[in-house]
């Protein structure tokens, strides 16, 4: 058969070694090098050039159904679970307690509830809004698990590694939000992290407040194209007087963005998080759709009260 292999970064180390046993199995074997960034971004393009008969994507669950023969290889990570014992004293306080991890530990998520509910806590696991698959698990654009149960809750606890998945759920959240990082040896709360990214998002609307041209980014991936909200965006920026053109890309080069110096501001439909974790990477203001509402909301706003003067 010919196939080819999808990693994620932190696995593609392991290339080499599952090529080899598939092709000692008697296929034809492709391994994808281009970035990956989670089941949205299966490597369907590079599938069809290649005219494989499957796509192997190792290190995420399905994130939606596609039309391609694609097999799915989760991996599930055994973290120690030493941390818990420090989590309890910061966790004084705090009764009931939500928690949530990467699909990489969430078979731990039983233990990690056993352990706080034998040290008196009740633990609360919610559910995800439908991109991320089991209770209890988040991906950096569904933390539903977390934002389901931000009413009932005295405080959120995330086990795993990175900042770049509990960062949505704080950001979905109003409770204090304690992160344990198990390979790192790292436990902090990371609340004030809120008001930081609410500063950063308040700055690009108003940055944007000029802007005559808008640059909508629309991405090819799989899981993260959004063609009826570009062609909303456009229709409403253009509706203002403004003018703006759909960009279109598998991955955004930021160093591409910043060469197209007509644009004034950019808008995000592609990965949620780009608006959000990338906009240092660009000159030019990088707004959600809802900040881009902001904007023009504010734009109407000033321009009415110029027209009263
Ligand atoms: S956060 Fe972005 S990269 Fe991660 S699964 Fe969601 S759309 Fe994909």
């Amino acid at each position: 058969m010919r196939i080819l292999l999808q990693f994620p970064e932190g696995l593609k180390q392991e290339a080499l070694k599952h090529a080899k046993r598939l092709e000692s199995e008697g296929n034809e074997v492709f391994v994808s090098a281009s970035p990956t960034f989670g089941a949205c971004d299966l490597a369907l393009d590079e599938a069809r050039s290649l005219k494989v008969e499957k796509l192997i994507h190792f290190g995420h669950a399905e994130f939606q159904h596609v039309d391609f023969n694609v097999e799915y290889v989760e991996y599930r990570i055994d973290a120690p679970l030493a941390l818990l014992d420090k989590s309890l004293d910061m966790l004084k306080g705090f009764k009931t307690i939500g928690i949530v991890t990467t699909i990489q530990h969430v078979h731990q998520l039983n233990s990690i509830r056993e352990f706080y509910e034998r040290n008196g806590k009740i633990v609360v696991i919610g559910k995800p809004y439908g991109f991320a698959k089991r209770p209890g698990q988040i991906l950096g654009c569904d933390v539903g698990s977390s934002a389901s149960i931000d009413r009932i809750v005295d405080a959120h606890v995330y086990f795993g590694g990175g900042i770049f998945h509990p960062l949505g759920a704080l950001l979905a959240t109003t409770k204090p939000f304690l992160a344990i990082e198990p390979f790192g040896n790292r436990i902090e709360f990371i609340d004030r992290m809120r008001e930081t990214y609410a500063r950063k998002s308040r700055g690009k609307v108003l940055a944007s407040l000029e802007a005559k041209n808008f640059g909508v980014m629309l991405t090819t991936k799989n899981g993260q194209h959004n063609a009826q909200l570009a062609g909303l965006l456009k229709k409403r920026i253009e509706e203002q007087g403004l003018s703006a053109a759909i960009l279109a890309a598998n991955t955004f080069d930021f160093e591409s963005l910043n060469n197209m110096r007509e644009f004034d501001a950019f808008v995000n439909t592609a990965c949620p998080r780009l608006a959000i974790d990338d906009t240092d990477r660009l000159s030019k203001p990088l707004l959600s759709a809802n900040e881009l509402m902001e904007v023009l909301r504010m734009k109407r706003e000033l321009a009415q009260k110029k027209s009263l003067r």
